[in-house]
């Protein structure tokens, strides 16, 4: 039973290459046959020995292997990865970012409560929390949330949690994550962040102070959009208390496949990073040289008004990021169809690079943010694309 009793203590010291390659018992395990990926466990249920061995088990339903919408081996597999590689006791894995976003805000609230948020939080996590939870009793006021005081001045006696999602994924705006995290505990509510942007590697909220977080593995973690899911992480109280009942009760459990492709990912997670970070940096230099470019929101780069924050809360900048230019959307999108890289499509955390366009105001004349995804083909040949694609629209200095 080696690959279930991993201890996360002994593991927080080792190298970051020991973690991605050792953490969770990835020395020969004779029960896998030596085999050198995690198997998938593809079973609905585990059967036990002796009556007494399965009536144990339900002591602790997160511990032992029962029923896989429960604890599956190979999601727990990955689950012990995940919470090494963030600093958490625990971590519950989920069908989908929003699987996690969902369970983590639903574990800690209540009818009546309040909520604040960060408005630039992703969409369906703002739907949540603003239409569906009102259905409950359960309220938020959404807020800029760059600075501590607009926190405070948003919270109510019977405020119970402080949603952070930083960097924001259009506009790249943080939040202050040790300074939410003290005001959250003066005044008794949680925190959960969503790390999505940052990842493990470059950003620990849950050692600032934060109490959850959540990432949509289906960006950086997974890395090869071929899958969707999602991970809850933080002290083992509160990640078994989501696990015991919205994991449980909800359902929106990972899949074995599911789990076994996103620890493939995780394998080569830093090498990823280290390619995405420079080729964002690169990619953005450039994009902040064109004349038809007002503004690079990049939370890495020198001129973003909250560099100073990012460099304290975080070691490093993943290759999300957005331009602003006073070219009209609809300009914008013939500019995006003369991409040859660039593929136009949802999502980010891949192999390949994309890109979105916003409106950024309600009139074409507001001009658009522009998002690029930069993914892991060279620099050189994504910046002779933005060019060839300006150039044939002769986007030149603004008009
Ligand atoms: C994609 C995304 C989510 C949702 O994740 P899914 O896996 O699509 O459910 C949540 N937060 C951020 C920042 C995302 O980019």
């Amino acid at each position: 039973m080696s690959s279930t009793d991993n201890n996360n203590q002994t593991i927080r010291n080792a190298s970051l290459e020991a973690q991605f390659t050792h953490v969770a018992h990835d020395a020969v395990d004779t029960r896998h046959h030596g085999a050198i990926h995690v198997p998938v466990y593809q079973n609905s249920l585990f059967a036990f020995e002796t009556y007494e061995a399965f009536e144990q088990a339900f002591q602790s339903l997160m511990d032992n292997h029962i029923y896989s919408r429960g604890n599956n081996p190979t999601v727990d597999y990955l689950e012990k990865k995940l919470a090494a590689l963030e600093g958490a006791e625990r971590a519950k894995c989920f069908a989908s970012g929003m699987g996690a976003i969902s369970a983590a805000i639903m574990s800690c609230i209540g009818a009546g409560d309040h909520i604040v948020c960060v408005d630039q939080a992703y969409g369906p996590t703002r739907e949540f929390l603003s239409e569906y939870l009102n259905r409950f009793g359960v309220e938020t006021t959404f807020i800029d949330g760059r600075s501590i005081e607009s926190w405070r001045a948003a919270a109510r006696p019977n405020t119970k949690l402080l949603y952070l999602e930083s960097p924001t994924t259009l506009h790249f705006q943080l939040q202050d994550l040790r300074a939410c995290a003290a005001f959250a505990r003066s005044i008794g509510a949680r925190t959960i962040i969503d790390n999505t942007w940052a990842t493990p590697l470059y950003q620990n909220p849950l050692a600032l102070g934060v109490d959850l977080v959540v990432h949509s593995v289906t960006k950086y973690i997974g890395g090869h959009s071929d899958c969707v899911g999602g991970v809850v992480l933080g002290s083992r109280e509160l990640v078994d208390a989501v696990g015991n009942k919205e994991y449980m009760l909800f359902g929106a459990i990972m899949t074995p496949q599911t789990a076994a492709l996103v620890a493939k990912g995780l394998r080569t997670l830093p090498l990823r990073m280290q390619r995405h970070e420079a080729s964002g940096m690169a990619v953005a230099e450039h994009v902040r040289s064109l004349p038809f470019v007002h503004q690079v929101n990049h939370p890495g780069m020198a001129s973003h008004p909250q560099h100073e924050l990012a460099a304290s809360q975080m070691s490093g900048s993943s290759s999300l990021f957005s331009f602003r230019t006073s070219a009209p959307p609809a300009t914008m999108k013939l500019w995006a169809d003369k991409l040859q890289y660039f593929r136009i499509g949802v999502s980010w955390g891949g192999f390949e690079s994309l890109v979105t366009v916003n409106a950024a105001g309600k009139q074409p004349e507001d001009g658009s943010i522009v998002r690029l995804y930069i993914g892991l083909e060279s620099p050189q040949d994504l910046i002779g694309d933005i060019d060839q694609a300006a150039e044939a629209l002769s986007l030149g200095a603004e008009s």
